[in-house]
């Protein structure tokens, strides 16, 4: 077992939080201009990645606030923490 740090409830066992998917990407910023090809890309085409990699997790068993975390796919550490919408430290990211 392992802990994610909570933005609003600090560090909380992983058993209480739900992961919600790959917070990596981005929505496009002209949606009506796609091709039905580059919509099915964005919709269900998803890397694979070896490493820190964003993700989406809710704090469902607390808080029930939605989180972003950046961990690492091979060996589940969780290496930093944010809410929605703040860089998410260590990632690169900048407000
Ligand atoms: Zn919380």
């Amino acid at each position: 077992m392992f802990n994610i740090r909570c933005p609003w409830c600090g560090d909380r066992p992983e058993i209480e939080f739900s992961y919600g998917g790959d917070a990596s990407r981005s929505r496009p910023d002209a949606p009506e201009t796609l091709s039905d090809d580059a919509w099915h890309d964005y919709v269900f085409i998803r890397d694979n990645p070896a490493g820190p990699h964003a993700e989406y997790w809710q704090h469902t068993g607390g808080c029930r606030q939605w989180l972003r975390a950046l961990r690492n796919t091979t060996t589940h550490e969780i290496l930093a923490t944010a809410a929605p919408g703040e860089p998410l430290p260590l990632s690169g990211e900048r407000k």
